[in-house]
């Protein structure tokens, strides 16, 4: 079944996008849990980071560094917190792979 985020993909409903490629999309999140948060995620279904096979090397690396590129933009230059959460136990909600991106505050460890 088509989860939001396909559907952000194939633009049948809205989302603040902040950079788009072949491989992947950044948009803020609709839920903000912090002054800046986006999440950045692959064009390709993939379920999580669980769910990334050998070949998806290039795929996640690409994601990484344009989540650097995107957090540069934003002027998160004092510093951001990368998260992926990973099936039910990691609190993933949404069954498409997806790095959530919160700058612009002080982050507390550890997450709850
Ligand atoms: P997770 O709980 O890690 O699976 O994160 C899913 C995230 O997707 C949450 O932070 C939601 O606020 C966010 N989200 C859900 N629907 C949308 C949407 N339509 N546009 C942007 N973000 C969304």
């Amino acid at each position: 079944m088509s989860t939001i985020f396909q559907k952000i993909i194939n633009k049948e409903i809205p989302a603040d996008i902040l950079y788009e490629d072949d491989l992947c999309l950044a948009f803020r999140d609709v839920a903000p849990q912090a002054p800046t948060h986006f999440l950045m995620i692959p064009k390709k279904e993939v379920l999580n980071v669980a769910a990334l096979e050998d070949g998806d090397k290039d795929l996640a690396g690409h994601m990484l560094l344009m989540i650097r590129d995107v957090a540069k933009k934003l002027g998160l230059e004092n510093g951001y917190r990368v998260v992926a959460n990973c099936g039910q136990e990691g609190g993933q909600s949404v069954d498409h792979l997806h790095f959530h991106v919160l700058g612009g505050r002080n982050m507390k460890w550890p997450p709850g």
